[in-house]
């Protein structure tokens, strides 16, 4: 398979974007190589400039629950743009998107904006104006996007990127220690350390702000103690010292069931963030949380948060057309072929004698390369005693044998409704090859 564009494009695009891409997460820095730069894609597949096809397994990152340039979505995106793509002035477009979160979710009201990154920014300057308090915690590994008072010990490309040393609080130079100071960062699954954080400095705490079910340092599940769900836990702590419960659902959400996490624990939070699959592929993404909380903002309240793409017409439309697609029974196919691929990932492993875990939050998944004597991964710590020189040996066979999987050993796998059966098996076909240079490192 040859990658000779791919590479004469990314020498050019190292001249004009730093390190050749637009997000740190698409470079493979962690893996070694040049990114694949794509052309096209359809249903469960990336084209490359190479004229390479891959079955994607990163559906740009989760938006693409239905596949890429899905008929239905592509049509309501070509009548919206026809229709011009911006004005500045709301639109019928916005309200069928906010109607369909708000009818899916907890929250009453939403505010729609451009990244997961506004959605959670916003959301802490909500929540701290809602309380008149200033701190906010935070989970180490947990990624809410590029936003200074949550870039400390953050998941994702932080995670994937920065060095052992760089992952002490602030995660990035340029992030004043001022503001991370406002942020406390405690281990994922770890009651004790949340009690004792909230007896500690519960009458300042704004927010408690949780992935809704972690991504972002790979899939870890929240714990159930006691027939208590994790997320149960946090909402009363936060309940029971005045501060409000944040769950960020910009990845889960409308993924993992139609009503995202929510839809599993039924825990209900204060305030919610979404992204990715309610955009349809676009940029878009919404905060939301009860009225009464929402009504703080401008021009009702006096909590400024603007935009001037907000609720663009075209995102709104493929979000919209995407989520009135996505009904109970997608949901049942997307959890039989994560069952698919799970299962033929944990055998082929454990054949070849590659010690693993698997762990999943629905459809969402992902594989670690942990030492033989994990069995469970729990939180940011275990989760960074993976092997990432068996993942790169691992991602490269696999880029080789055409599918394409995160660069990372930090993140989660993505299907979509379109991986049938075909695009299933050449995934499982490819495992055994790639699991054998893994296991070879
Ligand atoms: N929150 C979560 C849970 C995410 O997974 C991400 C992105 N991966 C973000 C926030 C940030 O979203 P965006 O990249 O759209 O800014």
């Amino acid at each position: 398979m040859t990658d000779a564009v791919s590479r004469q494009l990314f020498e050019r695009a190292q001249q004009v974007v730093p390190g050749g891409v637009n997000s740190p997460v698409r470079a493979f820095r962690a893996v070694g190589g040049t990114p694949r730069f794509i052309a096209s894609a359809h249903g469960p597949y990336l084209v490359d400039a190479d004229g390479n096809e891959l079955v994607d397994l990163v559906c740009s990152w989760g938006p693409m629950i239905l596949g890429h340039a899905h008929p239905e979505v592509i049509a309501a995106v070509r009548d919206a743009a026809g229709r011009g793509t911006s004005y500045g002035a709301p639109t019928q477009a916005e309200v069928e998107l906010a109607e369909a979160i708000v009818e899916r979710t907890p929250v009453e009201q939403v505010r729609l904006v451009n990244s997961g990154t506004e959605a959670t920014m916003s959301v802490l300057r909500l929540a701290r104006a809602a309380t008149g308090r200033d701190l906010v915690v935070k989970f180490a590994g947990c990624y809410h996007g590029h936003v200074d008072a949550l870039l400390a010990s953050a998941g994702s490309g932080v995670a994937t990127l920065s060095d052992a040393a760089a992952l002490a609080t602030p995660a990035s130079p340029g992030v004043p220690a001022a503001t991370t100071a406002q942020t406390l960062v405690l281990p994922y699954n770890d009651r004790a350390a949340v009690t004792a954080a909230f007896a500690e400095h519960g009458e300042r705490i704004a927010c408690l702000v949780t992935e809704a079910a972690p991504g972002n340092m790979g899939v870890i599940e929240p714990g159930v103690e006691d027939g208590e769900h994790f997320n149960a836990f946090l909402a009363r702590t936060c309940r029971e010292h005045g501060a409000l419960f944040v769950s960020d659902e910009v990845m889960t959400g409308f993924r993992v069931s139609r009503q995202g996490q929510y839809g599993r624990d039924g825990v209900e939070p204060d305030l919610m963030t979404f992204g990715k699959v309610m955009g349809g592929g676009f940029p878009a993404a919404a905060f939301g949380g009860r009225a009464e909380l929402m009504q703080l903002l401008s021009p009702v309240g006096s909590v400024y948060q603007a935009g001037t793409l907000s609720g663009n017409p075209v995102a709104s439309a493929a979000g919209a057309t995407t989520l009135r697609l996505l009904d109970d029974d997608v949901y049942t196919r997307l959890d039989r072929s994560a069952d698919v691929l799970r299962s033929a990932v944990a055998e082929v492993f454990t054949e070849v004698g590659l010690p693993h875990v698997v762990q999943s939050a629905g459809s969402m998944f992902s594989v670690f390369f942990t030492p033989a004597d994990v069995d469970r991964v729990p939180d940011y710590a275990t989760a960074q005693r993976q092997d990432t020189a068996a993942h790169a040996a691992f991602f490269h066979a696999m880029l080789d044998a055409g599918v394409y999987l995160p660069p990372s050993a930090y993140e989660a796998w993505f299907l979509s409704t379109a991986h049938d059966d075909v695009a299933l098996s050449r995934i499982v076909e490819a495992l055994p090859a790639a699991a054998r240079s893994a296991a070879a490192v």
